[in-house]
């Protein structure tokens, strides 16, 4: 039997996956063999938009040739050294990025997750070090409805039981308040004095991108300060210019006092993930305290550069935002009043139509099917609300085909 990608059909290659991967996704019926910018082909030759971008990680457009040399130079030259030795690459990249984003250092790892980890044992230990918090009483502020990823002590503050449910026992050390809500958070501070930060996603995007009210993110960081507790932003999925700005702090003017990155960090082509801070935080952590065989290595640190140089050169922040405004534009003007729509929303390319039916109903999921058939990928987050998150490459052109597909899509299904 062949193991060439052209040797089995796409019912053959879904059978596949039920048979012998594990049930932890419930995909699309799409198989797909092939991406170039805002485009993805299936095992058929069919051509669709790719409407999710691997939830905002290709930023940059499938296969960016700068992007792929980069990966494919990097590979041939020097792969995987470990942090055991020094390599050419790292520091290169740590200037870099931390010049990129205006932190003093920065700490590579490769998934999102991970990302978020570290950021929660960077600031725990900062509180011990900085702030002499009792060991180990370190509480961290997170926020209702909130996606960190999927490790046990990132679930055990979850809201969604879905993704907690079954896993514990829990990691303590967590309290979880109402997002987009200053005062919650005002209350929670002065009820727990060994709070040590607030962790939360300047826009939710598994969520259903729930779109916090403006200066949310301000009013949250100015409260920090006067407690001496630090803001976490996870930008995983709303950095790297998807929703307008480099990143969604900066709507609040806000900078963050450890940033989490990942997702479009590299392009996609590659896990790669960053936490920024500065040296009065960074340092608490020292050798042997935390670590990753991959994080850093010679291919994430060329991958990466390359990856943040597309965003500048091609002003992929501006282009979201523009590009962003035409689609809510075009699409509330198609079928804003349209009864099957409840909410169009979302900021730069980080969209979301909420369809009006329950959460538990399969007319988003349906829906979906139909804007497949017709040549477009979306993916319904939390039931009955669809993302729409294109690569940030995309034309105005393009835009405007897509509005007709998913317009066409919502008339033909309401019948
Ligand atoms: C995707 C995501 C993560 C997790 O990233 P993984 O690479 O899947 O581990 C964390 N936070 C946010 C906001 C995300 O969107």
């Amino acid at each position: 039997m062949s193991h060439t990608i052209t040797s089995y059909s796409a019912k053959e290659l879904m059978a596949m996956e039920d048979r012998y991967g594990a049930h932890n996704y419930h995909p699309l019926p799409v198989v797909l063999s092939k991406g170039k910018g805002v485009y993805v082909w299936d095992v058929n030759g069919k051509k669709y938009y790719d409407f999710l971008s691997a939830y905002s990680a290709v930023n940059q457009g499938h296969g960016h040739p700068e992007i792929v040399k980069a990966l494919q130079d990097q590979a041939e030259r020097l792969a995987l050294t470990s942090r055991a030795f020094f390599n050419d690459r790292l520091g290169v990249y740590e200037k870099y990025i931390t010049e990129y984003f205006g932190y003093d250092k920065v700490l590579p790892m490769n998934t999102g997750a991970e990302g978020v980890e570290t950021a929660i044992k960077l600031v725990r230990k900062w509180g011990y070090e900085k702030r002499g918090i009792k060991p180990y009483h370190a509480n961290i502020i997170v926020a209702e409805g909130n996606f960190h990823g999927r490790t046990t002590t990132i679930i055990s503050f979850s809201t969604d039981p879905e993704a907690k449910g079954g896993f514990g026992p829990y990691t303590p050390g967590f309290t979880v308040i109402p997002y987009n809500n200053i005062e919650a958070l005002e209350k929670a501070l002065n009820e727990n004095p060994d709070t040590v930060a607030f962790l939360v996603e300047p826009i939710q995007g598994e969520a259903g991108v729930n779109v916090p009210d403006d200066g949310y993110l301000k009013k949250a960081k100015a409260l920090c300060e006067k407690h001496n507790c630090l803001l976490i932003a996870d930008e995983i999925q709303t950095g790297i210019a998807r929703t307008g700005k480099l990143l969604a702090s900066y709507y609040d003017d806000v900078r963050p006092d450890v940033l989490i990155l990942g997702k479009a960090l590299s392009g996609g082509v590659y896990p790669i993930s960053a936490v920024l801070a500065d040296d009065d935080i960074m340092l608490v952590i020292k050798p042997g305290q935390h670590g990753s065989t991959f994080g850093g290595n010679p291919i994430a640190a060329s991958v990466a550069i390359a990856a943040l140089e597309v965003v500048r050169k091609e002003k992929l922040a501006d282009r979201a935002f523009e590009m962003g405004q035409l689609f809510r534009k075009e699409l509330q003007q198609s079928i804003g009043n349209h009864p099957l729509v409840k909410q169009i929303r979302g900021k730069g390319l980080l969209n979301a139509m909420v369809i009006n039916d329950g959460p538990e109903s399969e007319t988003a999921w349906n829906i979906c099917l139909k804007l497949a058939d017709k040549g477009l990928l979306a993916k319904p987050t939390h039931g009955n609300i669809i993302r729409f998150a294109p690569p940030l490459v995309i034309t105005e052109e393009q835009i405007k085909d897509s509005v007709s597909i998913i317009s066409e899509a919502i008339k033909e299904y309401a019948g």
